[in-house]
């Protein structure tokens, strides 16, 4: 999958479109705090174990990536929800 590195999208920090650079980050640990981390510490604790069945066998294709965009106004950063990727190149287009 190629990805140009500037995109112009919706900076909701300015309110307006501007240019974004775009940059290839590591997923962030789990917050304790979110609703899903809660949940599966929940399920996990006492009796009863893993909540799903362990994943055995085959490793997946494809794998998640996080991307990170940069408005280059305001320079603040937004990280969308991560897409999957066979292989993942960041291409400079003109
Ligand atoms: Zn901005």
């Amino acid at each position: 999958m190629k990805i140009p590195k500037t995109v112009k999208m919706y900076c909701k920090f300015c309110k307006e479109h501007t240019k974004h650079e775009v940059e290839r980050v590591r997923k962030k640990k789990a917050s304790e705090l979110n609703l899903g981390q809660r949940r599966f510490r929940r399920a996990t604790s006492g009796f009863g174990g893993f909540p799903r069945p362990k994943p055995e066998g085959r490793e997946k294709p494809t794998k998640r990536v996080n991307l990170r965009y940069r408005c280059t106004k305001c320079k603040k950063a937004s990280t969308p929800p991560s897409q999957r990727a066979k292989k993942l190149e960041i291409v400079e287009v003109r």
